[in-house]
């Protein structure tokens, strides 16, 4: 088995594309196949260098690399002009001088009476000679259908009338589109083609090219879209973005891959999966043939999960190597601890390392705040002075004392916990206040106290 992923590299990779290159990569993998690239890059007004870089970098970030070398379909071209001046020879192709004046003129006829546009076929029985200016038409079959059997969305088939006969070598002897994308399947001996439901149609041009040259027809297997959470096109919010943008938030690679493949795919009731099982279960005749909908929230969801599994040494390593961390939290002997606490609650490392630094800088209370802290000021300087005796060494001592604190002074945990939670972190969402307590450190959480009492 040997599939590909056939990328323009007009732009960064986003959701929709990664998707199908995990799937084409899989299936490979799944059955011990080979996995190709192939940049499409004909066009040279907007492919870009940058774009082929960002897109090598951001597969391989998701652990996806080629079995041979990328193809640029660009260097291909020679190829592909050969084999079309041969089928003009073998006369399964003509050369056309057709005016655009008058394709226009049978476009607008055929609109006039609700007929699809498309090229009426008048130079197709005149052997002409090829000469320069003329363009190379392919001769489809012109009665029949053309049909294959899709691994995901099942019999996909059209009457050969309504296909035209397309353009294989426009005037200035580039190759158009589906030409070249069927003869490099020919040529990187693609056993399958998998990609989005937008080529059904190229599919059956490129399935007449195959046949025309006696070559035996790849599987095909064409995905379903990735719509937005409320169902349109993905948008800068929703997906639409280069997937190194997640690997910048703090999105780990394994909760990408692992959202990635849920979209389209499951197997049994299974929500997470290593490489290895994913190889072992993989098959893309399971992909559902419905539209697939992006949504932040399983991706969150995925994300956290790998954030608590990662083992806490490594976890650090990864932050301090792909994130800015500030010296003074380089420097806390509690920092795994801490990193520890917030990837509970934490969706990505972005959000993990905003809401470090109150663990070792003193927070600037708003006039908001202020006003937000409602604690009796007598009742926070007893608690400040009895925590000086607390031992800071155990977290449950510190636990312990704040509930024989309550208990002593007939209190609610709200009364002392909300206010206390403000004062030391400025912030109204925040862990628990012995877990901060034990974390911020004795001697920063006595100077916050303090600080508040002076204020
Ligand atoms: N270059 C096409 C695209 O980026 C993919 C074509 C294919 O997979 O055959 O949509």
């Amino acid at each position: 088995m040997r599939t590909r992923f056939a990328p323009s590299p007009t732009g960064h990779l986003h959701i929709g594309g990664a998707r199908t290159a995990i799937f084409a990569w899989l299936q490979a993998k799944a059955n011990n196949g080979k996995f190709l690239i192939r940049f499409e890059d004909t066009d040279k007004e907007r492919s870009e260098k940058e774009y082929v870089d960002s897109i090598i970098n951001s597969l391989k970030w998701l652990g996806i690399e080629p079995d041979e070398k990328p193809i640029f379909q660009s260097d291909q071209i020679s190829k592909h002009r050969e084999i079309a001046l041969d089928l003009l020879k073998q006369g399964l192709a003509y050369s056309c001088n057709v005016s655009p004046e008058r394709l226009e003129e049978v476009r607008k006829i055929q609109q006039q009476n609700k007929q699809q546009p498309r090229y009426d076929g008048f130079s197709r029985d005149l052997n002409l000679p090829h000469e320069k200016g003329n363009v190379i038409r392919f001769k489809m079959p012109l009665d029949g259908v053309t049909t294959f059997e899709d691994q995901v969305l099942k019999t996909i088939s059209i009457n050969n009338k309504e296909l035209d006969d397309f353009i294989i070598l426009r005037s200035d002897g580039t190759p158009t589109y589906n030409f070249c994308a069927a003869i490099d399947d020919l040529e990187m001996q693609i056993t399958n083609v998998i990609r989005g439901d937008d080529h059904i149609t190229n599919t059956l041009k490129q399935i007449n090219i195959l046949k025309a040259l006696n070559s035996e027809l790849p599987e095909y297997a064409h995905l379903p879209m990735v719509l937005s959470s409320s169902g349109k096109r993905l948008s800068k919010r929703e997906g639409a973005v280069d997937i190194q943008e997640y690997k910048k938030m703090g999105y780990l690679k394994e909760a990408m891959v692992n959202y990635l493949i849920k979209l389209g795919w499951s197997y049994k009731e299974q929500e997470l999966f290593s490489v290895d099982e994913l190889i072992k279960y993989f098959d893309i005749k399971d992909v559902n043939s419905s539209a697939a909908k992006f949504s932040q929230e399983l991706l969150d969801f995925y994300n956290n999960h790998y954030l608590k599994k990662f083992k806490l040494e490594g976890l650090y390593k990864y932050i301090d190597e792909n994130f800015l961390l500030s010296e003074k939290f380089i420097n806390n002997d509690k920092k795994t601890e801490i990193i520890d606490l917030l990837r509970e609650g934490s969706n990505n490392i972005s959000e993990l390392v905003d809401e470090l630094t109150f663990f070792y800088e003193d927070p600037y209370l708003t006039d908001e705040i202020i006003n937000a802290i409602q604690i009796d000021k007598n009742l926070l300087a007893l608690f400040k002075e009895e925590l000086k005796e607390v031992n800071f060494k155990d977290k449950l001592l510190i636990g312990v004392f704040i509930d024989s604190f309550l208990s002593k002074n007939k209190l609610k945990f709200p009364l002392l916990g909300k206010p206390l939670r403000l004062i030391l972190t400025g912030k109204t969402n925040a862990p628990s206040i012995s877990d901060l307590l034990y974390l911020i450190g004795k001697e920063n959480c006595i100077n916050r106290i303090d600080n508040y009492l002076n204020s």
